[in-house]
């Protein structure tokens, strides 16, 4: 982001504290720099201005002068400039930033005016904060605590509006707590480009609804929700399913494109309930896709691996990292050469139970790794990438990622569907854009110069092999879930979904973005990095970490891009990349919001 030019900064007074701040700033904005808090409730910063709620009134002055000299009138009282105060409270949120303005906020007419306003705003408000699922973040219950007058002096009957009215699919109206912000209608009209909402009626009667022969079914549908002040809009995947105090959030990121937007994941006990848009203003705003919201499902999903397989047969973890290195040409634990086994894996030891090899073996051995290829992913994190390519590496194999190309939206889905192409790039898995179909893959499988496949989170037949293909190779598979690859491998090895592990993705601007873990992955599923760091370290390549904060010292030091990075040190908000060695690729994204193609 540009910062502004010092000298174009406005000083402006508030409750008599002067901030500098750019031309066209509001005063909810300024008042907030300076930690001053102006309650609203139809303002949004990233929305036009409604004003009206009138929640954010305050008192403006000016400096006031001698209509015939211009010269400033003294206060006798201060001996500094007379300010003129304005005889009518105005609205902060449409009140911008203009040279000399003096702004009052905490006066016994401003303090009068809110409670007024939210007087008028509880008249017909169902008062049913206890079985209202917006309790906990509630803005109209907040501010009526902070700022209302504590009784109501209404004693005719409430209005009496519809309830559990579906919008649409994902979001359910309960009318009679609508305020009448228009935040929704306006989100609709502004971001989401589908003018869908509108108010019916007038003064007490106003509706909020949908314009006739339309639904509320937009693929943004849910922000309505999430801006929504009052418990108005609520989510029907969400609503009444979990009281939000008891709900713990982590910083995450959405993996459907690679926007990367911004996320928070609201989790329980092991038990994500809802996924929302984290603040990003360099990435997302404060919107994301709803089907982004709805990823989470895939974690209990009905075809989610749980167990380790070795020919389609249950096994430990450490017999199916054995077989992996075996199909590998690898020799593993108690063989001919004679060394000591590792231990088999214990729980608490996921990802061990492969010895190195020993240097002598390792020529003989060059020639059979020769028949190996990998397919890593544009899903996996930097990390798994950074040790696929390691793994790759080792084995002197040909490494490929899946492309996957889909239509951009224009605003927080773009074309290329995987969340980290870039990732791959950065860290050297792959040198140029990845293809969507296994082309060159599949020759060398029907030339008979690829016997064994590591396929790390990618279903090859998706990708293009046949099952023909597959039945002539030998196939190690690690993924979340089953698949017509999982089905036809020799090796399974179950591994977490984004939710239960920590990392990095890069997006599309080059941003580098960091995940943490919601929630523990299930039992006899491992995090992809225990169990590629063991099959590197099997294959001769230098034992690499394990986890996230282990393996950033080698990222660090090997990827310039990454050069003083660490895990720990990388903005929530992320970290730009240099992108200069990639600016000539023909990345698949148009435009959206914060992206334009640097072409
Ligand atoms: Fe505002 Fe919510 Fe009513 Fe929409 S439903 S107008 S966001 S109070």
């Amino acid at each position: 982001m540009t910062q502004p030019d010092q000298s174009d900064l406005i000083a402006v007074n508030i409750d008599g504290r002067e901030i500098a701040v750019p031309p066209g700033t509001n005063m909810i904005e300024a008042a907030r720099l300076l930690g001053i808090d102006i309650p609203h409730f139809c303002y949004h910063a990233k929305l036009s201005v409604a004003g009206n709620c009138r929640m954010c009134l305050v008192e403006m002055g000016k400096p006031a002068v001698d209509p015939a000299t211009r010269e400033p009138i003294p206060d006798p009282a201060t001996g500094r400039q007379k300010i003129r105060w304005v005889s009518k409270p105005v609205i902060a949120c449409f009140t911008v930033a203009a040279p000399g303005l003096y702004i009052r906020t905490n006066t016994p007419l401003i303090k009068e005016c809110r409670e007024g306003v939210m007087e008028f705003l509880l008249i017909n408000h169902p008062l049913d904060c206890p079985i209202c699922d917006q309790a906990g973040e509630c803005k109209l219950q907040e501010q009526a605590t902070q700022y209302g007058r504590g009784y109501s002096r209404f004693v005719e009957r409430k209005n009496v509006k519809p309830k559990r009215t579906l919008l649409g699919p994902r979001v359910m109206l309960d009318d009679e707590r609508c305020i009448l912000c228009s935040r929704c209608v306006r989100f609709c009209k502004e971001i989401a480009q589908d003018d869908v909402l509108g108010f019916t009626d007038r003064g007490s009667y106003s509706t909020l609804t949908c314009y006739p022969g339309k639904r509320l079914e937009h693929n943004y549908s849910l922000n309505t929700v999430d801006i929504c002040p009052v418990g108005a809009l609520t989510s029907v995947d969400f609503r009444f399913k979990m009281r939000v105090w008891f709900l713990k959030q982590t910083n995450s990121i959405d993996t459907e494109s690679s926007v990367g937007a911004n996320t928070v994941v609201w989790s329980r006990e092991g038990v994500i309930y809802r996924i929302t848009p984290r603040d990003n203003d360099e990435v997302n705003d404060t919107w994301m896709a709803d089907s982004g919201r709805l990823l989470y499902q895939q974690i209990r999903a009905a075809n989610r691996l749980l167990e380790p397989r070795v020919d389609g047969q249950p096994a430990s973890l450490a017999a199916a990292l054995s077989a992996a290195a075996g199909l590998l040409q690898i020799r593993t634990g108690a063989t001919d050469m004679g060394e000591t086994p590792m231990p088999p894996a214990t729980a608490g030891q996921r990802g061990t139970g492969v010895s190195p090899v020993s240097a002598d073996r390792k020529s003989e051995l060059e020639k059979r790794r020769s028949a190996v290829a990998v397919v890593g992913s544009g899903r996996s994190s930097v990390e798994e990438q950074f040790l696929t390519k390691k793994l790759a590496a080792a084995l002197k194999a040909p490494a490929w990622i899946v492309a996957r190309v889909g239509e951009g939206d224009r605003l927080l889905l773009s074309a290329d569907r995987n969340p980290n192409t870039r990732g791959a790039l950065v860290t050297g898995l792959i040198r140029t854009l990845p293809s969507p179909t296994l082309t060159e893959l599949a020759a060398q499988i029907d030339a008979g110069q690829v016997k064994t496949v590591v396929a790390v989170g990618e279903d090859l037949v998706a990708a293009g092999l046949t099952a023909a293909q597959l039945a002539k190779i030998s196939v190690i598979y690690l993924g979340t879930h089953a698949n017509a690859t999982a089905d036809a491998a020799k090796v399974v090895l179950p591994t977490l979904t984004v939710f239960e592990k920590s990392g990095t993705f890069i997006n599309q601007q080059f941003r580098l973005q960091k995940f943490a873990a919601a929630v523990p992955g299930p039992l006899g599923a491992s995090d992809d990095l225990a169990v590629l760091s063991p099959l590197v370290a099997a294959v001769g390549g230098p034992p690499p970490g394990a986890t996230v904060a282990a393996l950033w010292p080698a990222l660090a030091a090997e990827i310039s891009q990454f050069a003083a990075v660490t895990y720990q040190s990388l903005p929530d908000t992320g970290l730009l990349l240099d992108r200069t060695p990639w600016a000539a690729l023909p990345f698949a994204e148009g435009e959206t919001l914060h992206y334009q193609h640097p072409a």
